[in-house]
Parts: structure tokens; sequence; C-alpha cells
């Protein structure tokens, strides 16, 4: 629908699989799967070519044991692995739920192998930043933002600034990390939302409940700006999570729809500006209206198209 239209060109890469949607889960699970799809239809309709969607080889066991304990990656994705610690995960143990897990890693991976080569790109999953290295918690299984800080370090990348603006603390990642001086882990989190118990990254900031546009977007400006000057890394690894919003089912923040697209805008233009790669995830969004959640999401992607000069059907925030 936009062929020959010069701004197509300009889109950085996104990175998609079909299988991120497919996920039988119990009725009225509040994990919305059907997000993953709605938000590539909607990148679609308005006029993002199928030839900027790429695809990722799923993570292997070697990747997931840069992060993970081989015991817990084993009895996970053997399905021996108990109950109580499914539970944990909160989601049925299934064979399609860990091929989904290993495909989105995957994703992650690709994403920053593809924004070290482009500048930017992006993946319409991820942000599973409460995994542990040894357990699984709250819908996460592998981490897949550790993995892919860990394959960088193994192409060469030096320092990793992990930027998490997921409305829950990024605590396995911070956890993950705690001795690693090479990988910078930073989160802007409710303070008052789970997990209860935080871990320390080597930035967190806790939000008040109910904060609005005007002082959460100036912590995430002054957030990413002292960061990135103080740390200067190689590459950034964004969790957008939307979960901030304030329709979020799970979030306790009162974000608005422009006030996402000013974040993104933010954390986007201080990467660009300081000439650093950003691989960029969705992270966490809970509404239950699909439609509704996909076009908070759809934020991270028009300031994207903003960056990039590229407009599309309709670029305008709102
Ligand atoms: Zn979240």
């Amino acid at each position: 629908m936009n062929n020959g239209n010069p701004a197509v060109s300009r889109l950085p890469p996104l990175v998609y699989h079909h299988c991120y949607s497919e996920l039988e889960l119990p009725e009225r699970h509040r994990y919305p799967i059907g997000k993953y799809r709605a938000l590539y239809q909607l990148l679609l309709s308005l006029g993002v070519p199928l030839e900027n969607f790429l695809q990722a080889a799923p993570a292997t066991f070697a990747q997931l044991a840069l992060v993970h304990d081989p015991v817990y990656i084993s009895e996970l994705t053997s399905g021996a692995i108990d109950a109580k610690k499914m539970r944990r995960i909160g989601f049925p143990w299934s064979e399609t739920l860990i091929q989904r897990s290993l495909q989105s890693t995957g994703g992650t991976i690709r994403t920053a192998e593809l924004a070290l080569e482009h500048g930017m790109a992006f993946h319409l999953s991820g942000g599973y930043h409460h995994a542990f290295a040894n357990e699984g918690s709250g819908f996460c299984l592998f981490n897949d933002l550790a993995i892919a800080a860990k394959v960088m370090q193994q192409h060469g990348v030096g320092k990793i600034l992990i930027f998490d603006c997921d409305v829950h603390q990024g605590d396995g990642t911070a956890l993950i990390f705690a001795e690693d001086p090479a990988i910078i882990t930073a989160s802007l989190h409710g303070d008052k939302n789970f997990p209860s118990r935080k871990q320390r990254s080597d930035w967190d900031i806790g939000l008040d409940s109910q904060l609005t546009d005007g002082p959460y977007l100036q912590a995430v400006r002054e957030s990413i700006n002292y960061l990135l000057q103080l740390h200067q890394p190689d590459l950034v690894i964004y969790d957008a999570g939307v979960d901030i919003h304030q329709d979020d089912d799970l979030g306790l923040l009162n974000i608005s729809t422009a006030g996402v697209f000013q974040r993104d805008v933010i954390v986007l233009t201080a990467c660009r500006t300081a000439n650093i790669p950003v691989a960029a995830v969705i992270g966490g969004g809970y509404q239950r209206d699909i439609q509704a959640l996909s076009q908070v999401h759809l934020q991270l992607f028009r300031a994207a198209w903003q960056q990039m000069g590229a407009t599309l059907c309709d670029n305008a925030p709102r």
C-alpha cells in the first residue's frame, strides 16, 4: 500500500512471530495474549510493509544458559518443573508455551543484533524481566533482556544499558546483573506495584501511585540523559512497557496515551542524539480490551517513525 513511498524505506526493522499470540489460556486469564497479533495487524493496516517484519531463530539452550541455571532450563523445557514453580510463573505448562518463550527470547536477541546494524530495531514481544537465573515469575520464563545482553557481549559489545520503563520493577534483570559492571540495569517502576520484594538495580526510581505525565516524563528524561552520559553504553535495550497507562488493569499510574508517546520519544531521541543503538521491546500492558491496548503499544512505533522521518497513514500522537 505504501509501495513507492520513500518514507517506508526509512522504517526500522521489526521482529515478530505469529506464535506470540498462539497460546491457549484458561478463560478469564489476565494475560492479554492476543495483543501481539493485534499490534502486528494494526501496524500492517497503517501501511508498514510485510518485508519490514523479520523473524528470528528460537533461542538455543546455550544462549539460555548464559543467564539461566541448566537445571531450571531442563526442568522447564521438559515439563518436569514442579507445579508450585509454574504457579509462580502464572501460565499452565504446555509445549506451546515453551516454544513461544524460546521464539520470543530469540526475537529479542535478533532485535539487539538488528539495532547494532541499523541503529534502531523493535520487537513486538519481549520484556520478560521477572525471570531470575533459576526460576520464573510474573508471566516470565526466560529473561530475554538479560540473555540478549549476554549474547551481545559475546558479539563484542562492551557496555550495555538495560533501560526498563515497564511499570513493574525489572527484578530478575537487576539480580542477574548485580555483579556485572558491564551491564547497567535501570528500572523506573511503581513503588507499590509487583514485585513486592524489590531487587537493587544500578538505577531504581520508585514512582508514586497515580503519578501523572509531567513528573513521570521528567523522571524518564533525567534518568536516560544521566545514565547515557555517565555510562556511555554501546547499546541500549529498552523495555517500553505500557502498563504505566491510566487504563491498565495492573498498573497504578495515571499516564495518558500522549504521555506514553512522549516517553518513547524522549528515550529514542536521547539514544539517537548520543549515537547509541537502541533495541526496544514492547514489554507489559494488561488492558483486557486488546484493540485499545494495541493502540497504546503503537506509540513506541509512532515515536520510532518520527525519529526516522517516516510518515505512514497517521503519525500524530493521540
Ligand atoms: Zn509490567
